[in-house]
């Protein structure tokens, strides 16, 4: 299992060091124009939020996994967990926020020794959609994780999972060896709970990602293709498929410059650049909650240490009306999120 950037103690574990080198070279040279200068061409600059809808709150950053392309720097080694006492802050604030959408991502959600303790509380403040993002192998890391599917199906928990292909080779290269056997193993678990089946309220949605240096292809032509291949050699079902474009941060970013497609990556996202998605991007209509309850735009954001640029910019303090006041905090990554059809934790934006 390869180590995160933090335990390797490599450069890139400094979060001002991957924004350093988002803003210098070719950005900097003028061979591509800065994420600002293109949204500005459209009047798109500055880019600012419209109605909250999602809450999307990082329980930490432990993982059973260390999967080769995260933007987390999840792993075991990751001792970052979000506290009691930060979940009844982020508690108080959901019972007032009209957001429809809560979203519970980590590492892996389910490490967090409060978890169930937080998943029962939000549960009875009504919200429309919870979602928990799991890597599903964490229900088989440990007895204690066993019974996740029924429990996740006694409070109507909306799983998002990660599955970059249907393939053994392609989704262990990405994510470790045997994750695939396991993740599998697991799908096969929630559909017999009811998950992910014709007419079932138990949501199951697959989270694709591209397993190298290379923009995601359709999104519907990929949830075929993967409906097809889970259903014939596994009896596997599911909703939807997201397909996501990796960002250009943490492993990702560490990945692309050692196998020197760093520049050729930022010119496929920045030639893909379609302005169309720029006002639909989740930062739009979406707070992303951190472990020690400081608020960032998005999960990316939060991973580059890019708080949100308000007076008020943590959980205990939140004003939902301040907020909607801010501009949006982006550097050249955000071209991940404006590449094609656009990308976001919810698959494509248009
Ligand atoms: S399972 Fe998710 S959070 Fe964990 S290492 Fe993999 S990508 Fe990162
Ligand atoms: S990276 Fe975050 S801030 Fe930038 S466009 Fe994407 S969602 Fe918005």
């Amino acid at each position: 299992m390869i180590k995160s950037l933090h335990k390797r103690e490599s450069e890139l574990a400094n979060t001002k060091r991957q924004l350093e080198i988002l803003s210098n070279g070719i950005f900097k040279n003028g061979e591509l124009p800065k994420f600002k200068d293109k949204i500005s061409e459209t009047h798109l600059f500055p880019l600012r939020p419209k109605t909250l809808e999602i809450l999307q709150i990082n329980l930490g950053y432990m993982c059973n996994q260390t999967c080769a392309h995260c933007h987390v720097d999840a792993g075991p080694d990751r001792k970052e967990i979000m506290t009691k006492e930060t979940m009844q802050q982020c508690l108080s604030f959901i019972k007032k926020t009209n957001a429809h959408t809560l979203d519970l991502t980590g590492g892996a959600p389910e490490m967090n020794p409060n978890f169930r303790w937080f998943v029962e509380e939000v549960s009875k403040e009504g919200i429309t959609d919870f979602i928990v993002r799991s890597n599903l192998t964490i229900m088989l890391a440990n007895k204690k994780y066993h019974d996740l599917p029924e429990f996740f199906k006694k409070y109507n928990i909306h799983v998002i999972s990660s599955m970059p292909h249907w393939t053994r080779g392609k989704t262990d290269k990405q994510r470790g060896d045997g994750v695939f056997d396991k993740s599998i193993q697991v799908l096969k678990k929630l559909n017999e709970v009811g998950y992910g089946m014709p007419n079932s309220n138990l949501k199951l949605d697959l989270v694709y990602n591209p397993s190298g240096a290379f923009l995601p292809a359709n999104q519907s032509a990929l949830e075929k293709d993967f409906k097809k291949a889970l259903m014939d050699d596994f009896g596997i079902q599911f909703h939807n498929l997201f397909a996501i474009t990796n960002l250009p941060i943490s492993r990702f970013l560490d990945y692309l410059i050692a196998s020197e497609n760093y520049e050729d990556y930022m010119y496929a996202l920045v030639e893909a650049y379609n302005p169309l998605a720029v006002t639909n991007v989740m930062c739009t209509n979406t707070i992303s909650v951190g472990y020690d309850g400081f608020l960032y735009d998005c999960d990316f954001n939060q991973m580059l240490n890019l708080k949100v640029a308000n007076k008020v910019n943590h959980i205990s303090e939140y004003e939902e009306e301040s907020l909607q006041n801010r501009n949006i905090v982006i550097s050249q990554h955000c071209y991940g999120c404006t590449a094609g059809a656009g990308s976001s934790c919810q698959g494509n934006v248009i």
